[in-house]
Parts: structure tokens; C-alpha cells; sequence
């Protein structure tokens, strides 16, 4: 089986939408990952920090989908990364109340060694130099190397965070923090920019309008599903980006023809992540309801026209 290797936050969130709010509950990119790659036949470890405050019930989640989580460090005494966010009327924007790193301050990532060669690397969105840290640890250099930021990591560590986009073969960005990284407003442009600083491949996420996927000269757009219930969106960029790794992955093909099922496939699970709170929904939810839901998004965006 190819193994992934997975970083990112295993975090409380706190979050409001306009359907109501939770307490701190079981969150993190790296656990939106993982949980998200569990669904295809990979062999996965998620690298990250935790404090003694998280429950030992979420690390046996993770535990129960298969995840090596030998590589998340539990600190004594120390307390979880915690996020508490907001969202607008329309889900599709949010103010982050508060962001408190913990643990996460002073994190020096261990790849467990029977990681160190990953066939593909999933940087989830953490400190840049966390991320490049775990590149530095590959024996072997990965297959692929897909790296998710946000706008947090731009207004604050800027200069690391080019420098890692510069190692990687894909970068997952959603369309404002693709034009905050450029300056560009078109996102044909900020595309061609990000591929010049880097990464081969880019992926521009646009919420509920679904995502594209440049190779240089080519563009593929995949939508979101259209869903009657949207509770709460969180995760869905990291259940994107799992899906899309694990997919990865599990059939070991770097080409644009099967980066744009990845896609698909990214986009097939993050729309299940947003129907409950939290990880609630990717906790229990089976392989049979996702190829069900896959089969709707293919006839949703498949047509014949005849064109002269
Ligand atoms: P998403 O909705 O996919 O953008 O990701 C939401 C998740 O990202 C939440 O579960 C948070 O715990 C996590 N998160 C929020 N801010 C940060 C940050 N600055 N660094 C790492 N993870 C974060």
C-alpha cells in the first residue's frame, strides 16, 4: 500500500454559523486530512502537536480509521492549538475570532521513520517552517509534495512560506488567498504568478463554487455539489485536500488527467464534511454513500452538445 504522509493541526475549534455553535470540539487540517484520505486504500500517519487537554478519544478516532498517529506529540502540560471562528450569512466567508497556537508555537515535527518515504506528502496548513521541516526529513524524495496555507501564514511568515512553495509539486489555495499571495484579481493570472514561484500544478478552491485546477496552460473547473444542507463548512478545504492526496496516493499517478480526478474526488468528500458540525459527518460516513454521491456528481456535471 503507498503511504501519505499527512501534517496539519489537531485542534479544538469553536465555531458559529447561523445555525448555531458548538463548544470546543474535536477540529485541525490534519484531522479533516485525515479523516477525509481514511476512505481510500492508503497507508497514513499525521504528524502534529497536541496538549495533555485533548481528549484521548479523538487520538483514537484517528486510531480507529487506520491513521499511524506515532507522529503527534502529546505535550506535557501543554495546551491544544485552538480556533475559534464565525461565519457570515451567506457560509461562504468567515471572521476568525481567535487563533491561539499552544503547543503549536514551538512545534519541531517528527516524521516516524517508516514515513521518511511517503509516496506523497499532504503539507496541511501549519507554519511554513514546520512544513519545510518535514520536506528536510523525506529520505526519498516524494512522488508528489502538495502544500494547503492561508491568508494567517501570509500575514505572518511570508518568507517562509515561499520558500516552501518553491519545494512543492501542487498548492491548494482558496481564490482570496490566491489573490493576496499574487496581487492579482483574475485568478487565470494568480495561477500563472503561483506557478512561477513554484509548484507545478495549482489548485484554486472556491467554497460552493466548487474548484479549478491549473497546469500551466491547462484548466480544469470542477463545481461544488449542491446541497440542501449546509451547516458548517469548516474542514471542508482540509476534507478537499485529503481526499485529493489519498486519491493521489492510492493510485500513484502524477498526470493532469488523474490530478483532475483527485479533484473530484476532493470535492466529492468536502461536500459531505459541511452537512454537521465539526468532523461529525466524515466520523461515520461509508464508502457506499460516497460512490452513491460520486455517481450524482458525475451525471450533475456530465453533457452532450454538438459543436460545429
Ligand atoms: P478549513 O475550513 O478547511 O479552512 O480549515 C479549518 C480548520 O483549520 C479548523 O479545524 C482549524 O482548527 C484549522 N486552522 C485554523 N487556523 C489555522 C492556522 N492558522 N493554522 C493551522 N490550522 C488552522
Amino acid at each position: 500500500m503507498s503511504k501519505l504522509l499527512i501534517v496539519g493541526t489537531v485542534a479544538f475549534d469553536e465555531i458559529e454559523t447561523p445555525f448555531g455553535k458548538t463548544d470546543k470540539i474535536l477540529g485541525g487540517a490534519g484531522t479533516f486530512i485525515g479523516l477525509s484520505a481514511s476512505q481510500f486504500e492508503v497507508s497514513s500517519a499525521i504528524v502534529s502537536v497536541v496538549g495533555e487537554d485533548l481528549p484521548q478519544e479523538y487520538l483514537d478516532l484517528l486510531k480507529s480509521k487506520n491513521i499511524d498517529i506515532s507522529g503527534i506529540e502529546i505535550v506535557k502540560g501543554g495546551k491544544t492549538f485552538y480556533w475559534k471562528g464565525k461565519y457570515h450569512n451567506d457560509l461562504n466567508s468567515r471572521d476568525t475570532l481567535v487563533t491561539e497556537l499552544n503547543t503549536l508555537a514551538d512545534f519541531n515535527p517528527i516524521v516516524p521513520e517508516n514515513f521518511k518515504n511517503a509516496e506523497v506528502v499532504m503539507l496541511g496548513n501549519l507554519h511554513p517552517s514546520i512544513q519545510m521541516d518535514v520536506i528536510n526529513q523525506m529520505t526519498e524524495r516524494p512522488k508528489l509534495i502538495i502544500l494547503d496555507t492561508m491568508n494567517f501564514w501570509m500575514d505572518n511568515a511570508l518568507d517562509e512560506l515561499l520558500a516552501v512553495i518553491k519545494k512543492v509539486d501542487v498548492i491548494t489555495i482558496n481564490d482570496e488567498e490566491a489573490r493576496q499571495l499574487t496581487n492579482e484579481y483574475s485568478l487565470i493570472k494568480a495561477a500563472k504568478a503561483i506557478h512561477k514561484m513554484g509548484p507545478k500544478y495549482v489548485v484554486i478552491k472556491k467554497g460552493e463554487h466548487g474548484a479549478l485546477l491549473f497546469n500551466n496552460g491547462n484548466i480544469f473547473f470542477a463545481p461544488a455539489l449542491p446541497l440542501e444542507e449546509v451547516f458548517d463548512p469548516t474542514g471542508a478545504g482540509d476534507t478537499f485536500a485529503g481526499g485529493f492526496s489519498g486519491y493521489l496516493a492510492a493510485t500513484e499517478d502524477t498526470s493532469f488527467e488523474n490530478l483532475k480526478k483527485a479533484v473530484i474526488h476532493g470535492s466529492n468528500l468536502a461536500s459531505f464534511c459541511v452537512e454537521r458540525f465539526g468532523t461529525e459527518r466524515m466520523e461515520n460516513l461509508k464508502r457506499d454513500e460516497v460512490s452513491k454521491r460520486l455517481h450524482q456528481f458525475k451525471a450533475l456535471t456530465q453533457f452532450d452538445i454538438e459543436i460545429e
